[in-house]
């Protein structure tokens, strides 16, 4: 491996490789991204990959919103040879009870400010976009159709091949052991395959981006939390977009390929780095998503996995530099959503890092908010 760098990015999933290329087409030379696996090892490869406007904070909203034109058109963007499989069949958010409907209102409010064309509807309307939907006690939903999903593994593909088209280098199967600082800077990062200098380094490791902080000697306002997702058999087309009841804990999503992906919640999930499966997931899983959607009663699973949330305190992003380790940036702490904002995450720490002005003020996601600042509390997260 090279001695020395000018950017070092640990963490090869989607928002250390999205922020690899926004860098390198800003005319960056020498970055490095190590990953200790394989890309979308992580919490990247394991998620359900839905893309939505539909949040109740503006900064998610914002971050949303403009990550939903980068899908659009990232095949052509990144010269993809594949596909992402973006497809926009919407984002059902289902609600069952008056506090979840007086905060979807409040939500909608703010999502149509920034001109996110969300819809609220009622039970009956819902059914004509889902029929099998369970409409006993349902009070309204929010509709956004350009909300959708795309393939993890094909998007970390495309930043992938993009990015070492510019001249990044990957180094996967290499684990960051130690980082080094020097008056208050970072000078150089340890590895399983040796040290390399840099005065650049971005902690993109997800759920472990506080134990990469812990290295500079910062505690970094984070926790590993798990979550559960299954797949069903393939069945014919049925249910367009994603549906979502916070009330019941629960996403779920027909793929391309006919299979639904699903999962809920548990609120009881301690701060862990587990990622068994569990049978409890198993039956929770059923009676929620069998309560939401009835029809789903007859399908078989085929698997089921976990990963981990990146938890922050309120449920939204850390874009910072770690005090007293100068030059070391962290994009972490994405509660569950990091996937869908990351295009455009990457974007703002690479303005940030270079000094340009920055889309939106990145001061939001800022570490000063944990100690006396204002938290964003974002209250759509399942
Ligand atoms: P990760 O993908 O976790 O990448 C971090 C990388 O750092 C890993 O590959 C890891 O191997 C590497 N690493 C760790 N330690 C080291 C080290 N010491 N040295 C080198 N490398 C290291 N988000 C959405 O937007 N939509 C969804 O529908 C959605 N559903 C989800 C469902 C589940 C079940 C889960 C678990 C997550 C879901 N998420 C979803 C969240 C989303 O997956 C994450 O927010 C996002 O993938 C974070 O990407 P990342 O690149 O920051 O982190």
């Amino acid at each position: 491996m090279q001695k020395s760098a000018n950017v070092v990015i640990i963490g090869g999933g989607i928002t250390g490789c999205a922020t690899a290329y926004e860098l390198a087409v800003r005319g960056v030379k020498d970055i490095v991204v190590i990953e200790k696996q394989y890309l979308s090892s992580g919490a990247t490869g394991r998620c359900g990959a839905g893309v939505r406007q539909q949040w109740g904070t503006e900064t998610n909203a914002i971050l949303a919103r403009d990550s939903v034109k980068r899908f659009e058109g990232m095949n052509e963007e990144l010269e993809y040879d594949r596909d992402i499989e973006f497809k926009q069949g919407g984002y059902l958010m289902v609600s069952y009870t008056q506090n979840e409907w007086n905060q979807y209102k409040k939500n909608v409010a703010i999502q149509h400010s920034l001109g996110i064309p969300t819809k609220m509807i009622t039970p009956q309307e819902a059914q004509e976009i889902v029929p099998h939907l369970n409409i006993n006690g349902l009070i309204g939903a929010t509709f956004c159709q350009s909300d959708g999903h795309a393939n993890p593994f094909h998007v970390v593909d495309a930043y992938y091949k993009a990015a070492s088209r510019l001249g990044v280098k990957f180094e996967t199967y290499t684990s960051v052991t130690g980082i080094t600082r020097e008056n208050g800077k970072v000078t150089s990062v340890q590895t399983s395959k040796g040290d390399i200098a840099a005065s650049i380094v971005i902690n993109a490791c997800g759920y472990a981006a506080g134990t990469i902080c812990k290295m500079v000697g910062f505690e970094l306002p984070l926790y590993p939390q798990r979550h559960q997702a299954l797949v069903t058999e393939p069945v014919e087309p049925c249910q367009g977009p994603m549906v979502i009841s916070l009330h019941h804990r629960l996403y779920c999503q027909q793929t391309p390929h006919g299979s639904f992906i699903m999962g809920v919640g548990d609120p009881n999930e301690p701060k862990d780095f587990n990622i068994n499966s569990s049978w409890e997931f198993l039956e929770d899983v059923a009676r929620q998503a069998t309560t939401v959607l009835p029809l789903l009663k007859n399908l078989r699973v085929v698997r089921q996995w976990s990963g981990l949330y990146d938890m922050s305190p309120d449920a939204n992003p850390i874009l910072d530099e770690v005090p007293d380790a100068k030059g070391m940036w962290v994009a972490a702490g994405f509660s569950g959503h990091g996937f869908m904002v990351a295009p455009q995450t990457a974007v703002l720490l690479a303005q940030k890092i270079l000094g340009q002005n920055c889309f939106m003020p990145i001061e939001r996601f800022g570490l000063e908010r944990f100690s006396g600042g204002e938290l964003l509390l974002e209250s759509a997260v399942v």
